[in-house]
């Protein structure tokens, strides 16, 4: 059906010229002899109307909301013009109007300002998505996506593929399992990140990888993670960690220039990971305020003090006192990181108060406390409950001062990172970032794992992670070493990852890489929260695709051919 504009396009130069629209009807009023419809379309929305001569008039009086129409009319000059929309000058008098569908009445309103519940959005997903605000996170979802091929492409990558059925492969994420029909009692798994094959990319001699690639792990959601994400996944031989961090900045850069037109300066600051969490207790600090950490001095533990004498102190010093309420924010959000007692003092009207102040003498309150209106927290005990959830505090409380401005945007590289983790629980040592990441220092790899680090790198923006990577082993027996270090027996090694192991006796050029989180990437630059609101159809935070009504139960036949019996 053919048009002749379309619905964010006419205005005053366009007056007396006979023009056709198509598109859904959003809104249709009737007033005295006349009817207004909103006709809108994935670009906006145009004022029709119709007058009770016209010869449209009685198709005009049977439009609902969300019927499919196309129209034929002329522009006129608005009576009363509407500044917020971009047709806001003109209206349309049409007098052709072809009915294209009908609609049955929506469950819920098809507007940015809809009242609809979250349930109801994602049950009717494609009336949610219909709404122009939604349109616009996934429009720009698309030109990112763009933007970030074009600039890896000029730089001479290849966009190829990776297997989504792929082989168990448990160090990391739990792995969603598809069960083989073929081989009773043996199950493919789906990818949480394509890893492994990127790097046989490189032993085949590709040289330069990208992917935008759908990722599956099997955890808890949270605001900004769902069970399947999208990653933009890149891979270069021949390259060390500058190569990818002067790779991101030009793709970011790009980024922000060509779909925001701002433009971020460069080199992007960079951070030891034992900087980042000692100055702002997090690997992924918000760098778009200061507030950092500080460790108590020796001169103030008092060793009567039970509270000072514990492992660790930490606090945060401000210039305004806050309220009993917003201290009990803190608390609740210091607690919930795992954090163990948490305490202030402050000083107003030159006296001292709060629970923190029996602990220090007066000397060193004036110390702490230089100036009225100041006010320390300060958190103690293990280490694990001081810095990370006074990091968490941190971030509360630059929300609580009004500190972060969300037009803001703060890159920073974390680097540095431990090679291992230790769990007390498991009494092994786990790979911090995966166990194909290299040690800076082989030697610290096999004798000091527990402070040995590695070539890896994260990307952080705004208090987000939003990619990480690294250089990867590359040599057979070092990644050998690697897993025995992880504690797999010789056989487990060769069961899980002895292609790959294999693969790399062959010539295996150094390579590394990085993935980007384009959910997460996209939810900043859209200035959402919700990283469902860039995701087409996404699951709620309890797992379920609530428009499918996805999980759901399959047929018994469907469960006898893949070998397997539901225990009830
Ligand atoms: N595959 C890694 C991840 O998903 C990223 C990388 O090392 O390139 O975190």
């Amino acid at each position: 059906m053919k048009i002749t504009h379309i619905n964010n396009e006419l205005n005053l130069s366009h007056v007396q010229h006979r023009v056709q629209l198509r598109g859904w009807v959003s809104k249709s009023r009737r007033m005295g002899g006349m009817i207004f419809i909103d006709i809108r379309d994935r670009f906006g929305i145009t004022q029709l109307t119709v007058d009770q001569h016209s010869t449209a008039y009685e198709r005009a009086l049977l439009l609902r909301q969300e019927f499919v129409i196309h129209v034929s009319g002329i522009v006129v000059e608005r009576q009363s013009k509407n500044p917020s929309l971009k047709t806001g000058e003109i209206e349309v008098q049409i007098d052709q109007l072809t009915i294209i569908n009908t609609s049955e009445t929506p469950p819920m309103l098809v507007l940015d300002e809809t009242d609809a519940l979250e349930n109801t959005r994602l049950t009717y997903r494609y009336l949610d998505l219909r709404r122009p605000i939604q349109q616009n996170f996934l429009m720009m979802r698309s030109n990112i996506t763009q933007t970030i091929r074009k600039v890896l492409l000029q730089e001479g990558f290849y966009e190829l593929e990776t297997p989504i059925l792929g082989k168990s492969t448990p160090e990391g994420a739990r792995d969603f399992l598809v069960p083989s029909r073929l081989y009773e009692q043996q199950f493919y798994a789906l990818p949480q990140s394509p890893q492994i094959f990127k790097q046989l990319y490189m032993v085949a001699g590709f040289e330069k990888y990208f992917q935008i690639a759908r990722c599956f792990r099997d955890e808890d959601l949270r605001a900004d993670r769902q069970l399947e994400f999208t990653q933009v996944d890149i891979e270069a031989s021949f390259v060390d960690q500058e190569d990818v961090i002067a790779l991101i900045e030009n793709i970011m850069t790009t980024l922000f220039l060509e779909i925001l037109n701002i433009s971020i300066q460069t080199p992007f600051l960079r951070m030891p990971y034992d900087q980042a969490i000692l100055t702002y207790g997090s690997d992924k600090p918000d760098m778009r305020f200061d507030l950092e950490l500080k460790t108590l001095e020796a001169t103030y533990k008092n060793n009567e003090s039970p509270l000072l004498s514990l492992d660790h102190q930490a606090y945060i010093l401000i210039d305004r006192v806050i309220t009993r309420k917003e201290i009990d924010i803190l608390t609740e959000t210091y607690k919930k990181h795992g954090g163990h007692i948490l305490s202030y003092a402050k000083k107003e009207e030159d006296s001292f108060s709060g629970p923190l102040t029996k602990h220090f003498s007066n000397e060193q309150l004036q110390q702490l406390l230089s100036k009225n209106n100041d006010m320390i927290i300060l958190a103690t005990g293990k280490f694990n409950q001081v810095y990370e959830p006074l990091g968490a505090v941190r971030q509360q409380l630059g929300k609580i001062l009004d500190l972060i401005s969300n037009q803001t945007y703060k890159f920073l590289w974390v680097v540095d990172f431990p090679l291992f983790e230790y769990s007390e629980e498991d009494d092994r040592l786990y790979a911090r970032h995966h166990p194909f990441t290299s040690p800076k220092n082989e030697d610290e790899m096999i004798n000091q794992p527990l402070t040995a680090k590695a070539n890896a790198y994260d990307i952080v923006l705004n208090g987000y992670e939003i990619g990480g990577g690294s250089i990867r082993i590359f040599k057979q027996e070092l990644q050998q070493k690697m897993f025995e270090m992880l504690g797999l027996k010789k056989e487990e090694i060769v069961n899980r990852f002895g292609f790959f192991t294999e693969a790399l006796k062959y010539g295996t050029p150094p390579h590394g890489g990085i993935a980007l989180g384009l959910d997460r990437l996209v939810m900043l630059m859209t200035n959402t929260e919700n990283i469902k609101d860039v995701i087409a159809f996404p699951k709620t935070q309890s797992a379920r695709d609530m428009m499918m009504d996805a999980p759901s139960k399959v047929d018994e036949k469907q469960l006898e051919e893949i070998h397997i019996k539901v225990k009830i």
